[in-house]
């Protein structure tokens, strides 16, 4: 029975295809372990988004080479965003990788690990390693991320609605990396969800590169109302399915019905990650984002409006090409205004082959660094404050389980999406209820079960 490890890098989506590609692996007799010295096959699911990402997969992968010394029959491989925008480049700098598969082709993995593996039974380590290479668009793939691993007592799940996106943001590799937009059918996630309530799954997060916009393609409007609100109206019918959270939307999405659902669809949490990018309307215009700093501080009213206490997060490029001094200002301004519970705040990277890359004025990385420090000063204030707001209150919780850093206590989200940890018991694992806030830190609220006692 082969050992296989998966490494991966990026955001949920690269974690929700590694799940569905270690299922696979599973249910083919593999199996997964923890760690790369107990392994026979190593994948790294890759994420193209900056630079830096790609240099450590690449860079990882240098370091799996010194394992052949003394396991020469180990197999190792690329997936994802990376393996799709490279390609069989891939092996000129690294030579030694066996597998490389693109972001349609997830489905294919455990085929072409056996294929791999009983190559190896035949051959001689002085023979030519012949590499497979899979980068090929597929029509339907966007319905092979649809297994999740067979373990017990998994509270929340991640489901894939959509992938690709046809924006052209200026800075964005996704739209090469992930293709055109495909939807899933509502039918078909419905079923996906139920499945996971029958085996406890009490909160669902839909994930979709512009999850928002789902289906607009492929599906009618009906009353007025999106695909992607006649998918939320549709889940939330459902008996046992507790929570409903999505990311990432685009702000453009966000019309008047999704809006009011956060009004009427109590099962939809309160809180959303509005990817902002830039405060500054030039700036904006550039990234071809498709709002303006108004426009998006009309949204966040209405969100707040339609449900008082909705969290809002957010992403924020600071040094994109051309940003002076006062377009980085209007960005601090308005982080300053809106008053966000969390932001991930990225220092510009140059990607191949997107607009922005071609763009004149780039800036200075010292530039960069500093706006970056300056406005995570900003961020993490704000958060801390939000957290320190809870103190004495009290809020509704789901446990999930241990805490992931200290798993003698539990661990539990508000609906706000705020970690909770707090000394409770296995009962309380996969329960709903309140827990009395005691202390806050800079990212994690403390405090004690307040019902189930
Ligand atoms: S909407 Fe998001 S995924 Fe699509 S191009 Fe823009 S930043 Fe990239």
């Amino acid at each position: 029975m082969p050992n296989v490890y998966i490494k991966t890098y990026g955001c949920q989506m690269n974690e929700r295809d590694s799940e569905q590609v270690a299922q696979m692996l599973v249910s083919r007799g593999h199996r997964m372990v923890t760690s790369e010295t107990e392994a026979d096959v190593i994948l790294l699911n890759t994420c193209s988004v900056r630079d830096m990402a790609e240099q450590k997969a690449i860079g990882k992968m240098g370091m799996l080479r010194k394992l052949r010394r003394t396991r020469p029959h180990l197999v190792l491989g690329y997936l994802g965003c990376m393996a799709q925008a490279r390609g069989a480049q891939l092996l000129n700098v690294s030579p030694h990788a066996d597998l490389i598969v693109g972001t349609q082709k997830f489905h294919r993995v455990a085929d072409y690990v056996d294929e791999l593996l009983a190559r190896r039974q035949e051959i001689r380590m002085d023979d030519e390693r012949l590499p497979i290479v899979d980068t090929d668009e597929e029509a339907g793939s966007q319905s092979t991320i649809r297994d999740h691993s067979a373990e017990g007592g998994v509270i929340t799940a991640f489901i894939s609605i959509m992938q690709g996106c046809n924006m052209r943001c200026a800075f964005c590799i996704v739209p090469r990396t992930r293709g055109s937009e495909r939807a899933r059918s509502i039918e078909e996630i419905v079923k996906e969800t139920e499945g996971l309530i029958d085996r406890g799954v009490r909160e669902i997060t839909l994930l979709g590169q512009i999850v928002n916009l789902y289906g607009r393609h492929e599906f009618e409007k009906v009353d007025g109302k999106s695909p992607f609100v006649q998918l939320l109206e549709r889940l939330h019918q459902l008996n046992g399915l507790e929570r409903i959270r999505f990311t990432s939307p685009h702000p453009i999405g966000f019309r008047e019905d999704l809006i009011e659902s956060f009004a009427c669809l109590p099962k939809l949490m309160e809180h959303v990650h509005l990817p902002l990018q830039s405060g500054s309307d030039r700036i904006l215009k550039l990234m071809r984002r498709g709002y303006t700093a108004q426009q998006y501080l009309k949204l966040v009213e209405k969100l707040r409006a339609a449900r008082p206490g909705i969290a809002i997060t957010t992403d924020v490029i600071v040094g994109f090409p051309g940003e002076t001094e006062e377009d980085y200002q209007a960005t601090r301004e308005i982080c300053q205004t809106v008053g966000f519970d969390n932001a991930f705040i990225f220092r510009y990277s140059s990607r191949k082959e997107t607009i922005a890359a071609d763009m004149e004025q780039q800036i200075p990385e010292e530039v960069k660094e500093n706006r970056n420090q300056d406005l995570l000063c900003l961020i993490n204030a704000n958060c801390e404050a939000k957290l320190e707001n809870h103190v004495g209150t009290q809020v509704e919780i789901l446990c999930e389980g241990p805490s992931k850093t200290n798993p003698s206590r539990l661990s539990g989200r508000t609906r706000t999406n705020k970690i909770v940890i707090f000394e409770g018991s296995e009962r309380h694992i996969g329960q709903i209820f309140k827990v009395f806030i005691t202390k806050s830190s800079s990212n994690t609220l403390y405090g004690d079960p307040a019902i189930l006692a």
